[in-house]
């Protein structure tokens, strides 16, 4: 095949497309504007130590699942992926009270219903619903044609309002929040069952981070022939008979192929067309104007020596009892609410199975605390650049580092004295790394009330100019890999 492939970001969906197509001989270029690749899924030196920004746990690992199924095919499953902790892989704190995410369906309906007795009906047609979710994904990877089911046209909330009666459960059924951006008015049931689903199937870490996975996915691409160039911000498209010809960077330098796929923030190509692209320019226009989801802030914290155990589990901890929603009432100092992640430590011994040992897990060394923050909290900053945003911007993050560290501490007593360094990053950081509009951490919202819009198709207006990403039909590390695949496997092949 002499087909000369421009992929435009190096993204975990930029990369997985990269890594399939150069599989299967195509002459593949990835153009990404930062000095490193992967996008939010990089992870950052300070020190002697690697810090995470957009990759804490994944769903699906588990033999036959979802991730495991698509891992083994693009070769990402042989990573040092480590499982959680089987009894409780999510801990969520509401009101004081500590409700646990068990690993599996039935352990998830059995481990709730013991807070929920009443519930279990209910509790058991959320897990029938998201393994029918979990099905048919399965049988599209195995080979089927992609559909989009009824449930991207449903509500989340209204779906488990139809079968709980209980309103705590619904919050904590919601409460592993910081994933997805939780709705009531918009998410649709397909995005929060789908992200959910894998979740409770297993849920792992990645010993290494972010950037393990991005030097696979880079190392395949350059095995195969392709290229990963750093440094290269694609300013403009060169369109010519209604086709792409070439991206031309802020370099100068330009990259001529025959097809084009783009893995940047779809509002970002409206920019990108000097000449008029006909129908084309509504399509972008209408991506640019498109709402975003929620930004987010984290604080990452270096832990002294031998203070905090090794927890294998995420806790979600909230101030509030009304999870859905309280992204946009989140301020910075009001914290309502928190995941806290810990990184694998790197002498953690992890059998080949990815399990741990319980009892034998040593000391975390990193801790990540994550919340949604509203653009409004940055608005101020926003015509300011990195490390030149002026002293009361790092005040501002000062202020919000304290208010999460006070709330962390109501499950970690304590922890603020443990502390030896800690970064924050907030939705300006994403903005001016990613290009993200508003910082967003996971692209254009999904609207079960514009399913159409929820579901962008990964073919744009223009012919040789395709769609891949989180803002497409799913993110988050299984959705992205799941809407390359689907690129690369089904609607790749009929224009190749
Ligand atoms: C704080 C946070 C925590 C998260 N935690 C998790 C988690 O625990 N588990 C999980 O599954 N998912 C998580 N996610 C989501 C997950 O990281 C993303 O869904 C996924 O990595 C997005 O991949 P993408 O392919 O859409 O590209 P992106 O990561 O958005 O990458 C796009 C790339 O394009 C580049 N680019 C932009 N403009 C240009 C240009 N003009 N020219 C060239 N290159 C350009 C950017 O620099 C970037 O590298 C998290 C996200 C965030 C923000």
């Amino acid at each position: 095949m002499d087909q000369k492939v421009i992929i435009i970001g190096s993204g975990l969906g930029g990369l997985v497309t990269a890594t399939l197509l150069a599989r299967q001989g195509l002459k593949v270029t990835v153009l990404e504007r930062q000095r490193q690749a992967g996008g939010c899924l990089q992870s950052y030196r300070r020190g002697r130590n690697d810090y995470d920004t957009g990759l804490h746990y994944v769903g699906g690992l588990g033999e036959g699942q979802i991730l495991d199924t698509a891992f083994r095919k693009i070769g990402l499953r042989d990573l040092p992926w480590v499982r959680l902790d089987a009894d409780g892989f999510d801990r969520i704190t509401i009101g004081g009270e500590e409700y646990r995410y068990a690993e599996g369906y039935d352990a998830f309906v059995n481990t709730l219903a013991e807070k929920f007795p009443s519930e279990r009906a209910g509790l058991q047609a959320y897990v029938d619903q998201l393994q029918e979710i979990n099905e048919h994904t399965l049988q599209w990877l195995n080979g089927q044609t992609m559909t989009f089911p009824d449930s991207v046209a449903v509500g989340a909330w209204d779906y488990l309002h139809s079968i709980i009666h209980d309103e705590r459960l619904i919050q904590v059924l919601g409460a592993s929040s910081q994933k997805m951006e939780l709705r009531r008015d918009t998410l649709p049931l397909f995005n929060f069952a789908h992200s959910n689903s894998s979740f409770i199937a297993s849920s792992w870490r990645l010993k290494g981070g972010g950037n393990t996975l991005v030097d696979r996915l880079v190392t395949m691409i350059e095995k195969d022939g392709g290229e990963v160039l750093r440094r290269k911000e694609v300013e403009e498209l060169v369109v010519r008979d209604h086709q792409v010809v070439a991206a031309r960077c802020s370099d100068g330098s330009v990259y001529e192929g025959s097809l084009f796929i783009s893995d940047i923030h779809p509002a970002l190509l409206q920019g990108m067309f000097k000449e008029k692209i006909g129908r084309g320019g509504m399509f972008f226009r209408r991506m640019a104007t498109q709402p975003n989801t929620m930004g987010m802030l984290t604080v990452s914290l270096k832990l002294k020596d031998g203070q905090l155990p090794y927890f294998n589990d995420n806790r979600y901890v909230y101030r509030t009892t009304d999870v859905w929603d309280y992204a946009e009432e989140n301020r910075v100092d009001d914290i309502k609410g928190l995941m806290i992640s810990c990184r694998v430590p790197e002498d953690l011994t992890v059998a080949t199975d990815g399990q741990v040992e319980k009892g034998h897990m040593g000391y975390a060394r990193q801790l990540d605390l994550l919340t949604p923050m509203p653009w409004e909290d940055v608005k101020a900053w926003s015509e300011t650049t990195t490390g030149r945003r002026g002293a009361d911007y790092l005040s501002m993050k000062e202020k919000a580092a304290n208010h999460c560290i006070a709330l962390a501490e109501t499950v970690i007593p304590g922890l603020r004295e443990m502390v030896e360094e800690r970064y924050v990053s907030t939705p300006l950081t994403w903005r001016d790394y990613d290009q993200t509009p508003f910082g967003s951490a996971f692209g254009l919202r999904k609207d079960y009330h514009q399913p159409l819009y929820a579901m962008v198709s990964a073919q744009s207006p223009i012919r040789n100019l395709f769609l891949t990403g989180q803002s497409l039909m799913l993110h988050g590390v299984e959705g992205v890999t799941m809407t390359a695949l689907n690129l690369c496997e089904q609607v790749l092949p009929k224009w190749l």
